[in-house]
């Protein structure tokens, strides 16, 4: 057996690991992320780590040496997440260094705050006696009296209160300080962000959960007592009680001893959410997110280290925590896109933590509503233990759905964005005093500007996107930031009648006050959201009943639980299925039952409107009837006759270049150079990308599909290899990214 090891992690050449052989008294343990001593050059070791293990030896085997001893347990989660990172550069297409970063992201470390206060270090008469004589003195310094008065009243006060309140010069405070009558002690002051606004925690009585909630519980349990580690499908209706159900595995976890990891969108991540974690383990948790600094982050991270925490709920990036002894991981929604990282390397939540999982030794627990097709797949084929919760807490019934096709509203000679049905839904809840939601899926807010005479759509000069109008009246590219101001003629063919159409959600809220003068209305997008606290701000508002309906993006769905909602309004459901990648029905299947699960989520029973010009499509009729089974079935067969994952894989190669003749011609020579490496493999011929130009960068892309990773993993090798070696390739001024199993469109 030879071992691959990465020596010197501090060093920049971070993709050389080499190999050495293992001597059969370290079989054991020499797993991968097991640190190794081993010899380098002449005549001296170095410590490293091993990252994989291969039977075959990549050089001549008489000149491969052996590991020289593995130190037991030292730097135990270090050798697991590197050894991860390993997994992670040759699963995604990185180089070490990228995964690395990734990985261990916290390198540059910064100080900790120290909380420092100034103590009285002398007996107290002593003080006394020398302040009076202090003071005595004529010239004796006004700042320092007033320290030494307030120490001499507070026995200590902190640091920060001397210098900013009292206004005392540092060199005021070290002179006392050196008299022996102060000293000056420090505290490492975690900035903790569950705390930092000073809400006190309330420490929930458990819940006693329900029988299908038990069932769940349970299977995970005597598993885990089994000493079983396995991936779990916990596939629960929206309601069913998921999060209670993690509490619960967490407790398990934790009483033998270990760390928890819950992964929650960064979108859902929200107080009321946190809370609910919060007040059960109180200050074991901690929690990270995007809006939090460097310096927060790695205090969390070194905290996970250190062992004062055992909890920690994040986004993607909390997966790479570095608790000692991770014994449960958890992604909840695990169907959600944000989960799949848009840089290099291109890893995903799931399976990297699949991978993490069997690393530590932990279990894995995957939960939705609406599994993606990867999760169930896997379940339906016994790889995932699937876990059902097919009622709702307390039997609420689930909202009641309607659809509304907007082709006979506009026959009916009805062009505004509410169709009769949803506007007379919203009068009567405004009447009743009961809330509304209303939800704008996002890829309809685009105000893009087109000609009605001649069809001609304005577009950014630097990239092959659409312009939008925005409020100060000029047109924006979303992509580069490019601005013009809006043109009073159609460009092409000179007429008038040229203007923006389609209705985004500031337009919507104009729409609703002149319809509804007397509505509180509060509207949750991108732009209303900016400041740090913009969600929470919102959220709790209408939480507390402060509005009447509240208008959004994508972001008002996603896990929000709103006892007082009654009435949801879908505005346009398929702007997302015209989203040209082959995700686009899973995906719009998803928004609309998350949506329509926000609704009727108190005692008052729900309803959901759902307007959309394609009544017809599957992924719509199955979320009005909150059929997954249905969705599942269509939306399987699809990908499966089109060879799309979880049928198939997929590699996207991203080929992007300055020069779009030179693009092409790169382009062209790399897919002849793939095909003689690997002539069966289903190679398509290079395509434009969905945005052809970007920043003035033409982008291109080579698709592989096959039911095989490893053999995309070997193509992506030699293409790897080719760019790596091959200088004629020089001449193309193409750069290449890897992109498996995408999520999006490039
Ligand atoms: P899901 O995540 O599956 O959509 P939640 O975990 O948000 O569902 O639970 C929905 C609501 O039901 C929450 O308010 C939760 O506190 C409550 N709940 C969960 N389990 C129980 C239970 N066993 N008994 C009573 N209420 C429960
Ligand atoms: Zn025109
Ligand atoms: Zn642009």
């Amino acid at each position: 057996m030879y071992a691959d090891v990465i020596v010197d992690i501090s060093r920049n050449e971070l993709d050389r690991t080499f190999q050495y052989r293992v001597p059969e008294a370290l079989a054991d343990a020499a797993v991968p992320g097991a640190s190794v001593v081993v010899p380098f050059g002449k005549g001296r070791t170095l410590s490293g780590f091993i990252v994989g293990l291969s039977e075959t030896p990549k050089i001549d085997e008489e000149k491969i040496r052996d590991i020289l001893s593995v130190p037991k347990e030292k730097a135990r989660v270090e050798g697991e997440l590197i050894a991860l990172a390993a997994w992670m550069a040759e699963h995604y297409g990185s180089t070490m260094n990228q995964a690395l970063k990734t990985v261990l992201p916290i390198k540059k470390k910064e100080a900790p705050k120290q909380k420092k206060t100034l103590v009285l270090s002398m007996p107290l008469e002593q003080a006394r006696a020398e302040y009076t004589d202090f003071v005595s003195k004529k010239r004796h310094s006004v700042p320092k009296e007033r320290l030494f008065s307030a120490i001499l009243e507070n026995n200590a006060i902190p640091w920060d209160f001397a210098v900013q309140k009292l206004c005392v010069p540092t060199a005021a405070i070290r002179d006392l300080e050196k008299k022996c009558i102060i000293r000056v002690e420090t505290a490492r002051d975690y900035r903790n962000p569950v705390l930092s606004d000073g809400r006190a925690m309330n420490r929930a009585s458990a819940i006693i959960l329900n029988e299908e909630q038990e069932k769940a519980y349970t299977t995970f349990a005597n598993d885990y007592e089994a000493g079983l580690r396995k991936t779990y499908l916990l596939y629960g209706v929206t309601g069913s009680g998921k999060t209670e159900v993690y509490i619960r595995m967490i407790e398990k976890v934790l009483s033998q001893g270990k760390q928890a990891i819950v992964l929650i969108p960064e979108i859902a991540l929200t107080y009321q959410t946190l809370m609910r974690f919060y007040s059960r383990f109180g200050d074991k948790v901690s929690v990270i997110h995007s809006r939090l600094s460097a310096g927060e982050r790695s205090d969390q991270f070194e905290r996970a280290a250190e062992g004062e925490i055992s909890i920690m709920i994040g986004p993607r990036s909390a997966l790479f925590t570095p608790f000692p002894d991770t014994g449960i991981i958890i992604i909840d929604e695990e169907q959600d896109g944000a989960y799949k990282s848009e840089q290099v390397p291109r890893y995903h939540a799931r399976e990297t933590a699949e991978k993490r999982a069997v690393l530590a030794g932990a279990s894995l627990v995957l939960g939705s509503a609406t599994p993606s097709l990867e999760a169930m797949k896997k379940a339906r084929e016994g790889t995932y233990s699937l876990l059902t919760m097919a009622h709702r807490v307390s039997e609420r019934p689930l909202a009641e759905a309607m659809v509304v096709d907007m082709r006979q509203e506009l026959k009916k000679g009805n062009k505004s964005v509410l169709s009769g049905p949803l506007a007379a839904a919203l009068t009567d809840r405004l009447a009743r005093n009961e809330q509304s939601m209303l939800f704008l899926n996002r890829r309809g807010m685009m105000g893009f500007i087109s000609c009605r005479s001649c069809g001609h759509v304005l577009k950014c000069p630097h990239c092959d996107v659409s312009l939008s109008l925005h409020r100060d009246g000029r047109l924006h590219c979303h992509y580069c930031g490019y601005v013009q101001e809006n043109v009073k003629a159609c460009p092409e063919c000179g007429s008038k009648y040229i203007g923006s159409f389609k209705a985004g959600t500031e337009k919507v809220e104009e729409f609703l006050h002149e319809k509804y003068p007397s509505a509180r209305i509060l509207r949750m997008d991108a732009d209303t959201t900016k400041g740090k606290e913009g969600h929470e701000a919102i959220l709790s508002a209408f939480a507390n009943r402060e509005a009447d309906i509240l208008l959004g993006t994508q972001m008002i769905v996603k896990g929000h639980d709103f006892s007082g909602v009654t009435l949801m309004g879908i505005l346009a459901a398929d702007m997302s299925l015209n989203a040209s990648d082959f995700r686009s029905g899973e995906r719009t299947f998803d928004l609309l039952t998350q949506a329509a699960g926000r609704a009727g989520r108190g005692t008052a029973p729900g309803q959901v409107i759902i307007q959309t010009y394609q009544p017809e499509n599957y992924a719509i009729s199955a979320a009005a009837a909150q059929d997954y089974e249905a969705f599942y079935k269509e939306e399987a067969a699809f990908r499966s006759l089109m060879k799309y994952p979880p049928f198939s894989h997929m590699l996207q190669v991203q080929l992007l270049g300055a020069d779009k003749k030179r693009l092409a011609a790169g382009a062209e020579d790399l897919y002849r150079r793939m095909k003689a490496a690997d002539s069966d493999l289903l190679i398509m011929q290079p395509v434009d990308a969905r945005i052809a130009r970007l920043s003035d960068v033409y982008r291109m892309a080579i698709y592989v599909k096959d039911d095989d990773y490893e053999r995309l993993v070997a193509i992506k090798d030699v293409i790897t290899k080719i760019l790596q070696t091959d200088r004629s390739f020089g001449v193309y001024g193409m750069t290449v990214f890897f992109d498996f199993d995408p999520m999006g469109s490039f």
